[in-house]
């Protein structure tokens, strides 16, 4: 297994590893219930953590990651969640907020 990813929410993390699955990369979540309720900021050594299971998967993978995170940045904020108001990219089927569904 390869580390790719890690970052403080574990929703947007989740997000993240929905686009990998999509594309048949097979990943696992670790530390993704660890941190604390939402709205306080976890140390960085507990962060949820992205793993690719198939390392020689990883070239495509982290070129991947790297369109996801290009995209969210050039795209911004496409649609509000329906339940807490937070502003998601277009790419994403859920919130990263409160993980609800994209309206349809
Ligand atoms: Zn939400």
């Amino acid at each position: 297994m390869k580390l790719l990813y890690t970052h403080e929410n574990g929703f947007w993390l989740a997000n993240v590893r929905n686009l990998f699955e999509r594309e048949g990369l097979a990943t696992e979540v670790k530390n993704q219930f660890v941190g604390g309720a939402a709205g306080e900021v976890p140390h960085q050594d507990v962060w949820p953590e992205l793993w690719l299971l198939d390392e020689s998967q990883f070239e495509r993978a982290k070129q991947l990651l790297e369109e996801i995170l290009a995209a969210q940045e050039r795209e911004g904020p496409a649609w509000h969640c329906s339940a807490c108001g937070e502003e998601n990219g277009s790419q994403f089927e859920l919130c990263w907020a409160c993980s609800e569904l994209r309206p349809q």
